[in-house]
């Protein structure tokens, strides 16, 4: 398919446009780096998954899924709640309600874009470190695509990394030692001849991948919601609702406001969540210390990023100070009970992260803090592995299993081989 999107790649602090579209930061400035559309209203392409939203992803061409988010109500769920316009954003694998993302999770709206961006960009193999759900999302999205890619992770967590079909353009590496181990080693891959970091939040086809959740809804709902619930852990995905929020305000049949963000991590590992609630940009020793014990403890640990882009311009504290909200730290028996009550009304078994996200809209309601007539988009960012088709969860086969002592000559040989 032929398609030209169009864009511009803008510096939030100086205003800059770069010439250089795939840099992931302005020369003198530190902060994320925004994708300005040509096109200012949304317009839907004629297409199957999430390349409908085409004119407002930062590619040039597409890849052949079926995977978008979807947005529906749950009327019972509405009235148990108290609730009369909650709508419910879903990615994952869930048929019966028309969502097809193999890879459970939201990270594949992510990955998809990101995937065809650097396929457009022709620098090299991407390489992604990941613990799970970005990890297997990235894989699937490459074998699904036929575009190439390294993904590094902890041995550990090798058995996430499932895909329908395991056709070796997905590469798994695995690294000896722990999540931190594993980007340290995908930083040392990435920066060598013919490979491309991935970019994580600095990314804009992430982001504004993850923005469909937000442009789908806006389709169902016909106007911003007025609160946004999401469970966080690098903060990406709120980002990314603050900014398609801002894109559909200047599209201007979406209403005029921000949505106010509601955003929970699982305690006791919540760095986002002290910080806002201490007032703070920063995250402090404190926010992260001990963590390895705290993480243990958690119940959704794809929340439990140690450097979340928060303090970043354009991060995590601008949106909350843009948009207004709340930060939730929710315990693992409230995000369990909130699974529970989900699978009263639903089929697809959620992700530990939705389920948070969930848990934090029941708070939220016990507490008052949602206007009784407001719009309330809930996403729940991932699930449904209970409905995979058998046969379509293969572990994709270790290509490589380093050392993170190795010195770079034999690195560089090994993942050649
Ligand atoms: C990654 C992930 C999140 C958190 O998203 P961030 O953008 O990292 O904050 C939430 N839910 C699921 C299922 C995820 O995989
Ligand atoms: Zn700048």
């Amino acid at each position: 398919m032929s398609l030209m999107g169009s864009y511009k790649l803008k510096c939030p602090e100086c205003g800059k446009y770069l010439d250089d579209l795939h840099q992931l930061k302005c020369g003198i400035h530190n902060g994320l780096l925004r994708a300005e559309y040509d096109a200012v209203r949304m317009n839907i392409k004629d297409t199957e998954g999430v390349f409908k939203f085409f004119d407002w992803l930062p590619v040039a061409s597409v890849i052949e899924t079926k995977a978008a988010p979807v947005v529906f109500m749950n009327e019972q769920m509405n009235r148990e709640l108290g609730l009369k316009d909650l709508w419910i954003a879903f990615t994952g694998y869930y048929p019966e309600r028309k969502a097809f993302a193999l890879s459970c999770s939201f990270k594949e709206m992510e990955a998809l874009p990101t995937m065809a961006r650097m396929r457009d960009a022709k620098r090299g193999t991407i390489v992604v470190a990941s613990a799970g759900n970005t990890g297997r999302a990235f894989a699937h999205t490459s074998n699904a695509s036929g575009i190439g890619s390294l993904i590094v992770v902890p041995e550990r967590s090798a058995d996430r990394i499932w895909v329908p079909e395991d056709n070796g353009c997905a590469k798994l590496v695995t690294v000896k030692g722990d999540y931190a181990d594993a980007i340290a080693l995908s930083e040392r891959i990435s920066s060598s001849e013919g490979f491309v970091p991935e970019g994580g939040a600095r990314n804009i086809a992430r982001r504004d991948g993850m923005g469909t959740v937000m442009l789908e809804s806006a389709i169902t709902m016909k106007k911003i919601p007025d609160h946004y619930f999401q469970a966080v852990g690098s903060g990406t995905g709120a980002i990314a609702a603050w900014e398609t929020s801002m894109r559909l305000i200047g599209d201007g049949r979406f209403g005029t406001g921000l949505p106010e963000l509601h955003l929970s991590q699982n305690e006791p590992f919540a760095p986002m969540k002290d910080a806002w609630s201490g007032g703070r940009r920063n995250l402090t020793e404190e926010d992260t210390e001990n963590a390895e014990k705290r993480i243990s403890d958690v119940y959704a640990d794809v929340l439990t990023n140690r450097k979340p882009p928060y303090s970043i311009a354009g991060g995590v504290f601008d949106a909350m100070t843009a948009c207004g909200g709340v930060m939730y730290g929710i315990t693992s028996e409230e995000a369990k009970d909130a699974e529970k009550f989900w699978m009263e009304h639903e089929h697809a078994v959620p992700d530990p992260a939705a389920s948070v996200a969930l848990a934090s809209l029941m708070r939220a309601v016990k507490e008052n803090r949602i206007k009784k007539n407001g719009i309330v988009l809930l996403n729940m960012t991932g699930g449904g592995q209970n409905l995979i088709p058998k046969g379509c969860m293969n572990r994709l086969s270790v290509s490589v299993a380093l050392d993170p002592n190795m010195p770079d000559e034999e690195l560089m040989r090994a993942i050649h081989e």
